[in-house]
């Protein structure tokens, strides 16, 4: 079956080959151009609209008046393919049909590997501590950038890094979102440093000389530190600030503390940026917001972590529990199910704060800016009818602060989008949309296991009702702050099931 669906594929685009250079002397026939790789980017944090992605093979298909002697060609070449390929069809099998699921799962593994290695040496590496920092981190490196209050990071870049934007003329960035931060490698093996690389897929305004532009980009960053360091506590991570004295970032260019005046070296206490690579970077058009595509990665297996058993025994004799099963039923039903609804729902609704506390802070900013993009277009984002048809564990990351467990929601909806008269611009009303998205629920390691009486609608620490969160989700009441996972589950990160890569 896959060999023919292969057979298929080349007949395909050796036709479209075929009428493309036809029909080029007639000048031009560009129009399938189409860029699917800077869509990636803003996927995976957004909510219902998708990457666009034209299919430019199929509209050129067979309207082509061939003459003979060209078809003649074709077809012996076909014939010669198809020997080939049915030669050759186990290999061609395992080329066509596995390769991204093994490989993805090879470098979780590898990486988990690496990960399991650093928290050896150091107890109190946490990756969603690591995550806040790095995101605090990028949004002061594009805030910045240009201004004078650049130097207030210095001891976290390297000194090239430093002067990144000496020579480029003023500009201000904000609304800088981060979408995705994926685990490129680890490595714990160097002689007296080790390094951590991450892709980083974000968006952001750029204003210069009156003129903005959105941009997704695609970034490596590297970090370095020295070996055998501690991570500094979880207050000290999850803002930019002297690993000293836990003041708010403002070096000086030699990294003295505005504060406490110590000199901080790079890497001596913290992570600093150390290479910073831009893999990919596209201006967005507004149009892109609302362009509907294909699901890509519904129908794939789920990406599970390989010692997902283990951690699943792990976490529930730490939690004190029985079994699996006790802490799995109402954590779906409770908190992934309940989470899920209310937040489209309040998506829906254009009522952010009101799922505020359920939200990390990076994924309420996030999401609060597509938001208002919609907001200042008057378009209307609507999700009719949301079923969840199943929800599966995928993966548990436990660590001397955080537990996190990622789950693949499988669900559909009615996804569309209208513009201020009703009419709508994306989507539609009449096809339900089926999708599955890989959500990471995270708290505080150490706190009890829920009792039955979980309610979304209040303040898991007081009680009141959470009507009164504010931007950062302090309680207005008793003045916690929600979005750490202190107290209860927050949603930390939600991606697409063709960008998670565990
Ligand atoms: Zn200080
Ligand atoms: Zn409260």
């Amino acid at each position: 079956m896959k060999a023919m669906v292969f057979i298929w594929l080349l007949l395909l685009s050796l036709m479209t080959c075929f009428n493309f250079a036809e029909a080029r002397p007639g000048g031009g026939h560009s129009s399938s151009g189409h860029s699917s790789s800077s869509s990636h980017s803003h996927s995976s944090s957004s909510f219902s609209y998708r990457p666009s992605f034209s299919n430019g093979a199929s509209h050129s298909m067979g309207s082509g008046n061939s003459n003979p002697a060209t078809l003649f060609v074709v077809l012996v070449i076909l014939v010669i393919i198809i020997v080939i390929i049915f030669k050759y069809q186990n290999a061609t099998q395992s080329f066509v049909a596995a390769p991204t699921i093994i490989n993805k799962a090879r470098q979780q593994s590898t990486i988990k590997q690496a990960l399991d290695l650093l928290k050896q040496n150091d107890p109190n590496f946490s990756a969603i501590i690591f995550i806040d920092f790095v995101h605090s981190l990028y949004t002061k490196y594009y805030g910045y950038s240009t201004h004078p209050e650049y130097s207030y990071i210095s001891p976290f870049l390297s000194t090239e890094l430093q002067q990144h934007f000496e020579k480029a003329a003023l500009w201000t960035v904000n609304e800088i979102v981060i979408n995705g931060i994926q685990w490129e490698s680890i490595s714990t093996q160097g002689m007296d440093t080790e390094s951590i690389s991450l892709v980083i897929d974000a968006n952001y305004t750029l204003h210069q000389q009156n003129k903005a532009t959105r941009y997704a980009v695609t970034e490596r960053w590297l970090f370095y530190r020295q070996k055998g360091l501690l991570s500094a506590e979880p207050d000290k991570m999850q803002t930019l600030c002297c690993p000293q004295c836990g003041a708010p970032a403002h070096f000086t260019d030699s990294g003295e503390c505005g504060h406490c005046g110590t000199v901080i070296n790079k890497g001596e206490k913290q992570w600093y940026l150390g290479k910073r690579v831009v893999l990919r970077a596209t201006a967005l058009a507004a149009s892109d917001l609302v362009a509907y595509a294909e699901e890509q990665g519904t129908q794939r297996l789920t990406i599970k972590q390989d010692d997902l058993a283990e951690q699943m025994q792990c976490f529930i004799q730490q939690q004190s529990l029985p079994d699996w099963d006790s802490f799995w039923r109402p954590f779906a039903d409770d908190i992934v199910k309940a989470y899920f609804l209310s937040i489209y729902e309040h998506w829906s609704k254009r009522d952010w704060q009101g799922v505020r506390h359920l939200l990390s802070d990076r994924l309420y900013e996030a999401n609060s800016f597509w938001l208002a993009l919609y907001a200042e277009h008057d378009w209307h984002n609507r999700l009719d009818d949301i079923t969840i048809s199943q929800v599966v564990p995928a993966k548990i990351d436990l660590d001397k602060y955080y537990e996190a467990i990622t789950v693949r929601i499988f669900a559909s909806c009615f996804d569309y989008t209208e513009d201020s008269n009703g009419k709508i611009i994306g989507g539609s009303k009449r096809n339900r949309r089926s999708y599955s998205e890989y959500w990471t629920f995270v708290r505080r390691t150490g706190k009890a296991a829920h009792t039955s009486t979980y309610s979304l609608t209040s303040c898991p620490q007081c009680g009141a009702p959470a009507d009164n969160m504010g931007q950062t989700a302090e309680c207005g009441y008793c003045g916690s702050k929600i979005s750490t996972g202190e107290f209860s589950w927050v949603l930390f990160l939600i991606m697409q099931d063709d960008v998670y890569e565990g």
